[in-house]
């Protein structure tokens, strides 16, 4: 296999092609002046910034030096910001945060008040996202030959977009990528050549945008050299959905024909020109490969030139880990970036080590990063009066975590952005990271992220239906199961039952799940309800005295007895097990919660 965990030697390589060699030396010149890089983006941003309603409150006075920003720039939280980013949701064009116009709102997938956080962006931002994915491929080439010799499979998608009062477009960083001319129109590139068409990605219907997606990986099987999604959950819902369609999908391939249940006409039309005569031979393989139901190792079975999974398996992907060496019979899992809605931060630059190695390199140019001292015994004063001296870039201590900080072209100063992330090492000047985890994420399966408080939340309104039956949740924590696919949440329950001869029914438990997930934030009911990426909840109500023995259990284990709080979420597998071994009954959600794609503003 032609894929090595260390750089490719000149001898047995050619010569990556001259805009390989320039990205490369950008990467070099980046990070051998991580801290000249930081201060210039600094003074780029203030000087772009400086006549904004927001810094000019600080009296920044047009200063553009660290010194300055640093004294006077409180270090804020989306929360700090909402009444800013309400003013231009609602229209307000003014130079609030930024002097640039606001294109559209990103949507992060952290919420705020159970709905999706807006980050407000400007057009030039995409150049700067854009100038990241270019470095991507010649870091690969690095270690991986051949691969503009085929495609890649990736399943992308487009999700809906929904509008501010103000008239600004609400969506995705990746859907504002995918819809954008810098995509649609982007030149040939032998690298970077996907099995899918764009008609497929820019699909707005779930289903037809994998079906065709999936179709066209299948009918270029021998191409694809790659396979990939943008985190592993969704590579996992890709496998799940083959096999639930697989009869179809090779229907279609042995008539010719495309299913009738793809109506969407820019890809009826564009598959007439990829489906364009019946391949008995393709359709009876992929029926042998799929009927069987042993699917260990089906990626390289069916595409049996794969040289890597692309995929993110860092951070709360990384319980996907083994599942996605179950079907890729272990094939290198490559993570290459480390991005969000407020900025893109930077790559990998060994992508093919092992998923729980992976460091990522912040770019300097990207933005201006500082970072807060994680877990030390006395933590960093964050006083809006006297703000505080934060570590810049090119200061940070191998070993240590801190918390990211950012500030962006587009406007957000000092941002708290909520990654908790370790220094493993350096190149050249720039600091090179693990993913540690995201702060107060207690559950999460796809791009959900659920916090304890809104737990709690759920749990108090679906556990108020059960005071009629004289019942109360006396203790309760979670899990996130990820066995199945899609993965969904298991809330475990401890009742106190006063009436037993009135204990509440299965309708009313299955009734309580429900409830719990219309109580979740949007964007965990986007991933029921739009992109079936998290299954029904489901609620364990467990053995009376079972929390007491999760107790015993960890005091045994060096717990205080006096501290001890009952967790909220367990992965723990001996834990999981002590659980599930007291499981009286199991109950589902017996529906989909409501969502759409409308912001209660
Ligand atoms: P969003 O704001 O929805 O774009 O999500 C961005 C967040 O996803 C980041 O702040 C991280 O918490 C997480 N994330 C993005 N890239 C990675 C990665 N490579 N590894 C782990 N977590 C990531």
């Amino acid at each position: 296999m032609a894929v090595d965990s260390s750089p490719r030697s000149a001898v047995n390589c050619p010569e990556p092609n001259e805009k390989f060699a320039k990205a490369l030396q950008f990467i070099e010149e980046m990070t051998k002046n991580t801290d000249s890089v930081q201060e210039k983006v600094l003074a780029e941003i203030l000087g772009q910034n400086t006549e904004t309603e927001y810094l000019r409150r600080f009296n920044l006075n047009g200063a553009m030096d660290r010194d300055s920003f640093k004294s006077r720039i409180p270090v804020v939280t989306y929360e700090d910001l909402q009444p800013e980013i309400q003013r231009i949701a609602n229209g307000d064009f003014s130079p609030i945060l930024c002097s640039h116009p606001i294109s559209e709102f990103l949507t992060s997938s952290g919420t705020s008040e159970g709905e999706r956080k807006l980050m407000p962006t400007i057009s030039e931002e995409m150049n700067r996202r854009q100038l990241l994915y270019s470095l991507l491929m010649p870091v690969m080439n690095l270690y991986v030959s051949g691969l503009d010799c085929g495609k890649g499979l990736y399943f992308l998608f487009v999700k809906a977009e929904s509008k501010t009062p103000g008239g600004l477009v609400a969506r995705p960083v990746l859907t504002s990528y995918y819809r954008s001319e810098q995509f649609k129109t982007r030149p040939y590139d032998p690298y970077n050549v996907y099995t899918s068409p764009d008609e497929a990605i820019l699909c707005v219907d779930s289903f037809q945008s994998m079906y065709t997606q999936m179709l066209c990986g299948l009918l270029m099987r021998e191409e694809v050299l790659r396979v990939g999604a943008v985190f592993a959950s969704g590579l996992l819902r890709a496998i799940r959905f083959l096999q639930l369609n697989w009869r179809q999908l090779a229907h279609d391939i042995s008539t010719g024909s495309l299913n009738p249940r793809i109506t969407d006409s820019c890809i009826q039309e564009k598959m007439a020109t990829i489906l364009n005569e019946p391949n008995p031979n393709l359709a009876e393989f992929i029926a042998r490969e799929c009927e069987d139901e042993i699917w260990e190792s089906i990626i390289p079975r069916i595409w049996p030139n794969t040289k890597y999974l692309d995929v993110i398996v860092t951070g709360a992907m990384a319980q996907y880990i083994p599942l996605l060496d179950f079907y890729s019979g272990g094939l290198p899992q490559a993570c290459t970036m480390y991005a969000s809605s407020e900025c893109y931060f930077g790559l990998n630059l060994k992508p093919m080590t092992k998923p729980s190695q992976v460091s990522y390199t912040i770019m300097p140019n990207m933005g201006y990063f500082e970072f807060i001292p994680h877990g030390l015994s006395a933590p960093v004063k964050l006083s809006r009066d006297s703000p505080p001296r934060l570590v810049d870039l090119a200061d940070l201590e191998v070993g240590k975590e801190y918390e990211l900080v950012v500030t962006t072209y587009s406007g957000l100063s000092r941002y708290r952005v909520g990654d908790i992330l370790r220094v493993t090492g350096f190149h050249n000047s720039a600091p090179q990271f693990k993913f540690i985890r995201r702060k107060n994420v207690l559950l999460s399966i796809d791009s959900d992220k659920t916090d304890e408080s809104e737990l709690q939340k759920a749990v108090e309104h679906a556990s108020a239906m059960l005071s009629e039956f004289r019942t109360s949740v006396v203790e309760y924590t979670s899990y996130a199961d990820t066995k199945t696919i899609p993965g969904h949440y298991v809330i475990y329950w401890e009742l106190l039952v006063k009436d037993p001869a009135n204990a509440p029914t299965d309708d009313v438990l299955a009734k309580c799940c429900l409830t719990m997930e219309e109580t979740m934030n949007s964007v965990y009911r986007q991933c029921r309800v739009a992109d079936n990426s998290v299954g029904p909840l489901e609620i364990r109500i467990v053995k009376k005295g079972t929390f007491e023995e999760l107790m015993d259990y960890a005091i045994s284990r060096g717990a205080s007895i006096n501290q001890y709080k009952a967790p909220r979420c367990v992965s723990f597998t001996p834990i999981v097990e002590l659980l599930n071994a007291r499981v009286l009954s199991k109950h589902f959600s017996p529906s989909a919660p409501k969502w759409t794609p409308e912001r209660r503003i």
